[in-house]
């Protein structure tokens, strides 16, 4: 018998010690309400379907469409002939909704975020990220080959230390989440467009937790605070409140341009199916033209973390309906996730090395499509575990 790999055995049992082994459940039924997990009915506080549109009939029906004209796959990179009339429907669709020149769809926000980043600098120039941004935007950053630092979560002053001493390189740019993924709380942007513009670095953003959600018009914290102008890469995801798959950048058609020609997991990897394309371009539509979702979710969002924080659960900096219940150990966390299923209601634990040591917690993922009872049976829950 092959023996090579049985360090992986070791390794895994480690991990099992630690309380940090992973293992996937299984789903079946709708996003962002009530589905069943590993066969039993829960009410689900993990999903990112922020909006309730993975299982919107609107969307169903324009994959449909597409499905019956060009099938299931894309069949080759989009520069070879994997670029469909969807494809272009959608990247039109985007920059309008955005309101930017143009507009590049990838197969997903990590693809999005690694190529964006590592097309952007390289050897000889200088990227800064903060610790606690996505890990595709950190995957990035090391693949650039570019000088790589990263400041303490949200810390200008940090930033500007390293800003100080940028001016040997070639280039600089700064990355950032807008809404951080594990926090829920929102990049200090207005600081950090004031930097970049001081020290002529780029800033590159990732609303990927932000769109659809965020600002008047849902196009994310970029708009919340009126920086459409000062921030030269938008990045976000049809994968989240889209409820769709895939990733985009918007920006100027020459950003675009120059991402079709050099970022490598666009050039290397097939599009994204047709029928992808079709409904994230539904997805668009509605966002556009139901406002109305996202503002109960972030009414719905004000008045869970009020009820949290009130009932003395820690729930960070968050400002969104993204809520952290930080617990600290990781078994802790598993524990706690363990109780409240057994009452029904599915919020998954997030531990090391998705979070720092000691930061282990709960997330709710609130969404549009959770009802007052809904939120009514995770506050009775947490109080029973509490
Ligand atoms: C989810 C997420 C991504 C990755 O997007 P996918 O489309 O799921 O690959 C990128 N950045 C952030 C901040 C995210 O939360």
């Amino acid at each position: 018998m092959c023996t090579v790999l049985h360090w992986i055995d070791e390794e895994l049992q480690r991990l099992a010690t630690q309380g940090l082994l992973r293992s996937r459940r299984i789903r079946t039924g709708p996003q962002g309400t009530v589905c069943n997990i590993d066969g039993k009915p829960v009410i689900n506080f993990g999903s990112n379907d922020y909006l309730g549109l993975a299982g919107d009939p609107r969307l169903a029906a324009a994959a449909r469409a597409a499905l019956r004209r060009e099938g299931t796959g894309s069949g080759a990179s989009p520069l070879v002939s994997g670029y469909s009339r969807y494809h272009r429907l959608l990247e039109r669709r985007l920059a309008a909704f955005e309101a930017t020149e143009a507009a590049l769809v990838c197969v997903s926000g990590y693809a999005a975020n690694v190529g964006t980043v590592a097309a952007l600098v390289g050897p000889g120039d200088l990227v800064i990220s903060d610790a606690h941004n996505h890990a595709s935007l950190l995957d990035g950053c090391r693949l650039s080959r570019a000088d790589f630092r990263v400041y303490p979560h949200c810390d200008m002053e940090a930033l500007e230390r390293l800003l100080r001493r940028s001016d040997r390189y070639r280039r600089c740019l700064i990355v950032t989440d807008t809404l951080f993924s594990m926090d829920g709380d929102f990049a200090p942007l207005p600081e950090l467009a004031h930097l970049a513009d001081r020290y002529q670095a780029m800033l590159l953003v990732d609303e990927a937790h932000a769109t659809g959600v965020l600002g008047q018009d849902g196009r994310g914290l970029v708009e919340f605070f009126g920086l459409e102008d000062r921030v030269a890469v938008r990045i976000g995801t049809l994968s989240k409140a889209l409820g769709c798959v895939g990733g985009f950048v918007v920006g100027s058609k020459s950003l675009v341009d120059w991402l079709v020609n050099r970022a490598r997991p666009y050039i290397f990897s097939t599009a994204m199916p047709p029928p992808v394309a079709a409904a994230a371009a539904a997805a668009i539509s509605i966002v556009r033209s139901e406002p109305q979702r996202r503002r109960h979710l972030l009414q719905q969002a004000d008045l869970l973390r009020q009820q949290l924080s009130r009932m003395g659960w820690n729930i960070g900096r968050s400002a969104s309906h993204i809520i952290p219940l930080v617990v600290g150990a990781p078994h802790r966390a598993t524990v706690l996730a363990a109780q409240l299923l057994r009452r029904g209601v599915f919020v998954p634990p997030i531990r090391p090395p998705a979070v720092p040591e000691g930061q282990s917690c709960l997330r709710i993922s609130l969404t549009a499509a959770h009802s007052d009872d809904h939120v009514a049976q995770l506050i009775d829950a947490l109080a029973a575990a509490g």
